[in-house]
């Protein structure tokens, strides 16, 4: 494959100067961010925030409030997404273990080692290395550069790593990769997340990526993917 022929730095100024500033965060607050994660599957977007508003106005977001409300009311804010009832679960199943293992408080976690913060934060449903890597840069505890499948996707169209078969090789080749070029401060590792993830989900999509109105056309691996 060609190497990257834009830097780190130069590809998130392309996509800011395409997309303007970057996506609000749901929540800084690293057990909503597990919730988020979790509360309807595969929903864009907008139908998670929809349905996290819904959950806060309507049951609240501790671990309290959640394991008194019933699996159906949970399903029916889940129904933004497919499998609502599996998203129920989920939730039911996040609140248990943040009041049982952690005292409903997942702020202690942050304020640990990177790898024990990851490791706690991996207890919950469909939280992995990246998904634990977003909620410790989110709250602002560790300065990460936490990829989604979107941003990870577009780092390696561009050339910073091949796709490998196995999605954590790819993640540990790319990560390699734009290790040496990360900028150090909350702000832009942020921004970064949030820029490659919109550009994954808008123009460089999984299949047929919009490639003539890339921004980073000249830097990417143009037609490579057409
Ligand atoms: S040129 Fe195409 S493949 Fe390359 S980053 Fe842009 S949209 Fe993605």
């Amino acid at each position: 494959m060609k190497p990257a022929t834009v830097t780190f730095s130069k590809l998130v100024d392309s996509l800011q100067q395409h997309y303007g500033s970057s996506a609000p965060l749901p929540s800084t607050d690293p057990l909503e961010l597990v919730i988020w994660e979790n509360i309807a599957y595969l929903a864009s977007d907008r139908r998670r925030t929809e349905a996290f508003a819904m959950l806060k106005q309507t049951i609240g977001t501790s671990p309290e409030q959640i394991l008194a409300a019933k699996q159906s009311a949970l399903a029916a804010i889940s129904k933004a997404g497919i499998l609502p009832d599996v998203s129920a679960e989920k939730l039911l199943s996040i609140a248990k273990i943040a009041y049982e293992e952690f005292d409903s408080d997942l702020r202690p976690v942050l304020k640990k080692p990177l790898p024990q913060a990851k490791k706690a934060l991996r207890r919950f449903p469909s939280i992995g290395d990246p998904g634990a890597e977003k909620i410790l840069l989110f709250t602002r505890s560790h300065p990460v550069m936490a990829l989604d499948s979107n941003g990870l996707r577009v780092l390696c169209r561009v050339g910073f790593a091949e796709e490998q078969k196995n999605y954590s090789a790819t993640y540990r080749l790319v990560q390699d990769a734009i290790h040496g070029q990360l900028p150090r401060d909350y702000d832009s590792l942020i921004r970064a997340h949030q820029l490659l993830r919109q550009h994954g989900q808008e123009l460089c999509k999984r299949s047929k990526p919009r490639c003539v109105e890339c921004p980073v056309r000249d830097g990417g691996n143009f037609g490579r993917t057409l």
